[in-house]
This record gives structure tokens, C-alpha cells and sequence, in this order.
């Protein structure tokens, strides 16, 4: 049976809200964590967990499944013209630590669930349709982030990425390797004629103005660094306080310079410092060493380039009046990303055609709709988050939203598709 855009006016498919549920909610066991979130860091035996049983439910529905060299997995469902590119959906089962049971799992959970859909009620598309799973989309345990989805499109390069360390020094490919999920698929894009990405909001806008579809124009431009400052270890307790160079309260200027970043510069600018290690960390040792992260975003990549500026400026007088040089390591950065604007209006329109009243915004969160959105024309469909809490274990959707976001999935990719 083929769907065409009129039959499902007349005869409307929809997905299984109960079933979408199960799936979601048996993830969330992987990694489960005490305050109700999940903690799937990238590569962890979690992360191979999750995985195996994604593909188990890949293969329960006859799909083609490929892991490619970076641990991706895809898993492809023929058209009737094999030959044409195929329209793609997904997104990431990795978490940041102690963070929620939605973000990236529910456009992973909600494309499957578009996938059992279309294999329970016999569908058929002309394009092939492929459901992904990024690897490391978080970049929190090894950073960048997007990592998977950046190799793939040619962007970040594949041994960089294998080199990347973690806090305890293992190394991204040797992960990879371990867990089983190094593949043997050359990882580089091919070509897709259409990317959704279906994702929690992740901020307040939606609940703010009550509305349950979110509809982006497209994703902020982020810039990551690392700063490593340098100080002078002392017995806390004979070392008078003048003439100290103490690494942490230059660290602490810094961070709030950084907080105060976006006042000053103005516009559309989010800047923070989310991540910090202090040596030797002890009660009576002045801080000889500290490391920290900088995240800078705006949709306008002219004022991230300016705001860094201005942040390497006050970071050297800080370091400078203290006596702790500072090093500034720049280590991702990728720009504003304005979506297709047909699927963009395709999104909307789909929104109207199921009753909603899609919000248009910006996505302030980085996802690999950013990266896919240089290989082929892409969009997202944004559910609510509860409280417009994410990255946490409060994280929470509700299972109504999620299924209303499957559908406009499930149609968006119809409309692609046939
Ligand atoms: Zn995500």
C-alpha cells in the first residue's frame, strides 16, 4: 500500500503512543540514575547496552543495519526505487552524565516508532527511509561534541576524533573498540534527500507560550575552549596573602567575567563555564593549576567571533594581574545553521494539518541536524519540556507530547518519501 499525501487526509495513519512509551521508558532503565534521569555517557557500557538493544528492535522490523567506523548505526528500510537517496531520522542514545531520559533518545525512540508504523500497517515509500543513531552527539565525556555525526559529513576528521581523550585518559577510539562498535562501513555521508531530527525543546519557550510544537528555523553557532590557567602551589597557612598566584581565584574572576559576557556584548549571546578541575584540590594547598570550559552560542557567528575576542582580553588582564599565565585552547567551533526552509514550512504545515499551532524559534542546544544540515536539506520538530528543564534528571516530557511529535515525524516523512 502506498500513502499518498490525499489518501492520509482520508485514512490518517498514526503511530502507537503506548507503544513509543515502552520503548522510551525501557531505555530508560539503561543508565537509569536515583533522581529519575539517565547517565549513557558515550562509549560506556551503558552507551553498548543501549545500542544492542536498538538494533535488536532494528532487525525485529527487517531493517538493514550498518555500523559504520565510527560506531553509527543505521538501520535502512527499503523503497520501491532503491536507487533514489533516501530521507533520513534520528538522533543520539548517548546522555551527559546524570542527565534526562528525552534528549536525543526520543527522536532515536520516536523514528522507530514511525519505522514500526509503516512495517505493522504494510507501507510502502518509493525513497528508502533510514533510522541513525549519532555517536557521541554530547560531547560531555569526550568532547566535541556531535563528534559521530560531524566525521560522517567530512567536517571533523576520523583519527582526530579516535584521539580524543576522556578525563581518565582513555582514548575515543580504543572505547569504540571495546564495546564492540567500531563497524567496518566507511564513515562518510552519502547522498539524503531530506533530514528530520525529532528532539525535546530543551528551554521554556513552548510551555511558555503553550504551545506543543516547536518548529526551528535553524541552530545557534557554538564555540567550545579550554582554558588552562597556572599558578603557584603553597602551605595555605605561612603564605601571606599578597604575592600569591592562586590558579582557582583567577579562575574565579574569569568565570564571572565570562557570566557577564553576554551583558556586555549584547544581542543574542549565551556564554558559560559548565565544567572545572582543580590541582591539587586540597584544603591547605593554594590552587596551583586549574582547567575549565568555555561555551559561547549565538545565532550570530559574527558576534561569537567578537565576544571570544573580547574573552581572550579580560581572560590575559586577569591572568596577568595575578600572575597566572593562562592558556587558551580553542577546540570546536561550528556555525549558526539556518534549516531548509521548505521542510522548515513542511514541519509547520503538517503542525496545522494535525491541529497545532507550531511556534517558530531558534534552537539554542547544538544537535547533528547541525552537521546534516550541510549534506542535505534538514529540519526539527520540537516537543515541550517540562519546565523547560534539560541536561538533568529532572528532564521530563509528557508522553502525549512525544506521540504528537512521532505523528508530525511520521507525516513529514511520508510527504518525503512518497
Ligand atoms: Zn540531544
Amino acid at each position: 500500500m502506498i500513502y499518498a499525501e490525499a489518501d492520509m487526509n482520508t485514512e490518517p495513519l498514526r503511530v502507537d503512543g503506548k507503544r513509543l512509551r515502552k520503548s522510551l521508558e525501557s531505555m530508560a532503565r539503561i543508565g537509569a540514575t536515583p533522581g529519575g534521569g539517565v547517565s549513557r555517557l558515550a562509549l560506556s557500557d551503558e552507551d553498548r547496552e543501549a545500542r544492542n538493544l536498538f538494533i535488536q528492535w532494528l532487525r525485529e522490523i527487517d531493517l538493514e543495519v550498518t555500523v559504520d567506523e565510527m560506531g553509527n548505526i543505521f538501520g535502512k528500510r527499503p523503497g520501491q526505487n532503491s536507487e533514489l537517496a533516501p530521507v533520513m531520522s534520528g538522533s543520539h542514545v548517548d546522555s551527559q552524565p546524570m542527565g534526562g531520559r528525552f534528549d536525543g533518545i526520543l527522536g532515536v525512540m520516536g523514528m522507530l516508532e514511525v519505522l514500526r508504523t509503516l512495517h505493522e500497517h504494510r507501507v510502502e515509500t518509493r525513497r528508502p527511509l533510514v533510522i541513525v543513531d549519532w555517536t557521541n552527539e554530547e560531547g560531555s565525556r569526550f568532547s566535541p561534541a556531535m563528534m559521530g555525526s560531524g566525521v560522517w559529513a567530512g567536517i571533523l576528521d576520523r583519527q582526530w576524533a579516535y584521539s580524543r581523550m576522556d578525563l581518565g585518559g582513555k582514548k575515543f577510539g580504543e572505547e569504540l573498540e571495546r564495546i564492540g562498535f567500531k563497524g567496518t562501513s566507511p564513515c562518510r555521508k552519502w547522498p539524503v534527500h531530506a533530514y528530520f531530527e525529532l528532539h525535546i525543546e530543551q528551554g521554556p519557550l513552548l510551555e511558555r507560550e503553550k504551545r506543543i510544537l516547536g518548529s526551528p528555523e535553524g541552530i545557534v553557532g557554538i564555540l567550545w575552549a579550554d582554558g588552562y590557567i597556572q599558578g603557584k602551589a603553597n602551605q595555605v597557612g605561612p603564605t601571606p596573602m599578597e604575592g600569591r598566584n592562586d590558579a582557582l581565584c583567577a579562575a574565579a574572576e574569569m568565570i564571572l567575567r565570562v557570566n557577564e559576557l553576554p551583558g556586555k556584548m549584547g544581542g543574542n549571546l549565551v556564554a558559560t563555564v559548565g565544567e572545572i578541575q582543580n590541582y591539587p584540590n586540597s584544603r591547605n594547598i593554594i590552587p596551583e593549576r586549574v582547567r575549565f570550559t568555555l561555551d559561547i552560542r549565538s545565532w550570530d557567528d559574527d558576534l561569537i567571533r567578537r565576544a571570544w575576542e573580547e574573552m581572550k582580553r579580560d581572560f590575559q588582564e586577569v591572568s596577568g594581574r595575578r600572575g597566572c599565565p593562562i592558556r587558551l585552547e580553542e577546540i570546536w567551533k561550528v556555525e549558526h545553521a539556518p534549516f531548509a526552509p521548505h521542510l522548515v514550512q513542511m514541519v509547520r504545515e503538517t503542525g496545522r494539518q494535525l491541529g497545532l499551532e507550531p511556534l517558530p524559534m531558534v534552537s539554542g542546544a547544538g544537535h547533528d541536524a547541525s552537521y546534516m544540515n550541510q549534506i542535505a536539506p534538514t529540519a526539527m520538530i520540537f516537543v515541550p519540556s517540562i519546565g523547560g528543564r534539560s541536561h538533568a534528571e529532572a528532564e521530563n516530557s509528557s508522553w502525549e507530547d512525544c506521540e504528537i511529535g512521532a505523528n508530525v515525524l511520521l507525516k513529514c516523512l511520508l510527504k518525503t518519501s512518497t
